[in-house]
């Protein structure tokens, strides 16, 4: 993505667009990917960049918040930021640690439960686990 395309989702979302969080942006919504925050650390390392891990962390939380990227959280202490925002649903894979992609309508639902009153769905997404055969 370009620069004034990330530009323009900064505006469309409401984030103000410092350098730091352009460099994020740009690392983040280079391509459809599932990033977690040590693997954009990481990324930001290797550019030999000057940005902190805190902000990583905190920017990651508002681009979330806001609803640039879409968090997935696959076990409780393991997060990923994935760049593609429309529902779909995944696979994590438990033994190599790769979330992969699950088009929506692969998955079809046969029965979801009554919702409880004075609620509307929301979402409804899938995560599959799977570990390697053998
Ligand atoms: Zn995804």
């Amino acid at each position: 993505m370009t620069l004034t395309g990330v530009r323009a989702l900064f505006d469309k979302y409401g984030i103000l667009p410092t350098a730091q969080r352009l460099e994020i942006a740009n690392i983040l919504l280079e391509k459809p990917q599932h990033l977690s925050a040590e693997h954009i650390i990481e990324k930001l390392k290797e550019a030999e960049s000057a940005v902190s891990k805190a902000t990583v962390y905190n920017t990651l939380n508002l681009f979330s918040e806001r609803g640039l990227v879409k968090e997935v959280m696959v076990d409780p202490v393991r997060k990923f930021y994935d760049s593609t925002t429309h529902p779909h649903h995944h696979f994590y894979n438990v033994d190599s640690g790769e979330l992969s992609d699950i088009p929506e309508d692969n998955v079809l639902f046969e029965k979801l439960p009554r919702l409880p009153e004075g609620t509307k769905r929301s979402s409804v997404e899938v995560l599959i686990r799977v570990r390697d055969q053998g």
